[in-house]
């Protein structure tokens, strides 16, 4: 692997492959291109490191890992999924938890017997906590608020996600899509694990080297701080393109821009050993405007710091103007529409493939995003590699 910090045409001209974006999904098509062709690929990146959002870096002060864009958890229940990134990465066998301060109290999130114990004094057994979750079920759940409503009942909606998601999305929650609710589960037990999924953990080296080794091929280059259409890089009608960089801006906008959330991190160096004794604490009130904070030596138990220092980073969100970075796709009715019409228009350019949470337009979680890159190889770029010249 060759990595240039700036654009380097000739590279771009060489490959039989141009993929824009270094994300998981990027990665992903690079390494299995190397992997089962003989094609060469480069892949152009905008910001000035691999890995998109899941990118981190050891901060020197503490030797804390910190996780650029916030805590990146990796889950999954795909066999296929894991055993794949088993090739690149081992785990540590970190579950992650987390808690919410609503009104000056520390609940557990989301919801299980604790949690419910707390808001309903008596709620104590895992059948009075089935029996009052079932009454809480309606049948209208088109949009977030009554899907929410109809998960977790009027109580915990007012205390734990009303102010929550006002403060995240800032749109009214009726106009927001359910499925965004419906990623919580609600528990009945004293399961306290933020995911349910079969295979949890951190990469026991790291984001970065995670990555690194995924592209470690002399047939992949990288040029970082290079924009594909700042950049000019003229595409061959024998090239194929992967694009994950935000769909809507490959049409230049013509439908209409899509709306994304972005977010502000505040980061911080503190001379504690620990500040909130968990790796992410949510605060569920209008005030503070932070949605949440991450500490993230918590993420790795196994690991040696220094002494009497952490690192923390508050996490604030609100609309992307245009030079912002596009983090969580909104979603609205109107959004959807424009949407359709962009992918219909994606299926018309030719040897251009689409793909990843910014060219989907789709919250997609890492494996979500490695997932559908593996399938986008395997069913399209490998039969069509194998076949070009
Ligand atoms: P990205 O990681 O966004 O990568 C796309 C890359 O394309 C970026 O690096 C971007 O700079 C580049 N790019 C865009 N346009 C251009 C252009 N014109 N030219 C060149 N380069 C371009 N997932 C989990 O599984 N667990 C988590 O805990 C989790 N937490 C998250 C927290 C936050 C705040 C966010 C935003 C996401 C989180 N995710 C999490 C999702 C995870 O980050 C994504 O699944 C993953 O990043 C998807 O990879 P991707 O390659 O599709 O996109
Ligand atoms: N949510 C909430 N309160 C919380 C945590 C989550 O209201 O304490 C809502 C919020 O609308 C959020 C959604 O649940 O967008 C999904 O939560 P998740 O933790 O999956 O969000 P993400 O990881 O995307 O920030």
């Amino acid at each position: 692997m060759r990595v240039a910090l700036e654009p380097r045409a000739e590279w771009t001209r060489d490959a039989n492959i141009v993929i824009v974006g270094a994300g998981f999904f990027g990665l992903t098509i690079a390494e299995r291109i190397a992997a089962e062709t003989n094609k060469k690929v480069t892949i152009l990146e905008s910001r000035d490191h691999i890995g998109g959002n899941a990118h981190s870096y050891i901060d020197e002060a503490s030797q804390v890992e910190v996780h650029s864009y916030g805590s990146h958890l990796f889950h999954t229940n795909n066999l296929k999924v894991w055993d794949y990134v088993n090739k690149f990465t081992k785990f540590n066998d970190y579950k992650h938890r987390v808690y919410a301060i609503a009104k000056g109290e520390i609940y557990s999130l989301p919801l299980n017997l604790q949690t419910l114990s707390q808001i309903y004094p008596g709620v104590t057994s895992v059948e009075a906590a089935t029996h009052l979750i079932g009454g809480f079920v309606k049948e209208n759940k088109e949009n977030f608020q009554d899907m929410a409503i109809s998960l977790v009942g009027e109580v915990a909606y007012e205390l734990f996600i009303k102010n929550y998601t006002q403060k995240q999305w800032q749109t009214d929650p009726k106009k927001l899509p359910p499925d965004i609710i419906s990623r919580l589960p609600v528990r009945t037990n004293l399961d306290g694990r933020y995911f349910s999924d079969k295979y949890q953990g951190l990469p026991l080296n790291g984001y970065q080297k995670w990555h690194e080794r995924m592209i470690d091929d002399e047939k992949i280059t990288v040029q970082l701080n290079t924009d594909f259409f700042e950049n000019n890089h003229e595409i061959k009608e024998n090239q194929f393109v992967v694009y994950t960089g935000p769909i809507d801006r490959y049409f230049n906008y013509k439908h209409g821009v899509l709306g994304w959330r972005t977010l502000d991190f505040e980061t911080e160096v503190l001379d504690l050993d620990d500040f909130q004794g968990n790796s992410v604490v949510n605060y569920c009130d209008l005030e503070p405007a932070y949605t949440r904070i991450h500490e993230f030596k918590h993420l790795h138990p196994e690991r040696e710091y220094v002494p009497g220092k952490t690192v923390i980073m508050r996490e604030f969100s609100r609309f992307a103007g245009e030079k912002d970075e596009p983090y969580y796709p909104i979603n609205t009715e109107s959004d959807r529409d424009k949407l359709l019409k962009y992918r219909e228009d994606a299926t018309r350019v030719k040897n251009v493939f689409f793909g990843g949470r910014l060219g989907s337009y789709q919250y997609l979680d890492m494996h979500m995003a490695i997932a559908s890159a593996l399938s986008l190889f395997e069913n399209e770029l490998k039969p069509l590699m194998r076949g070009s010249k």
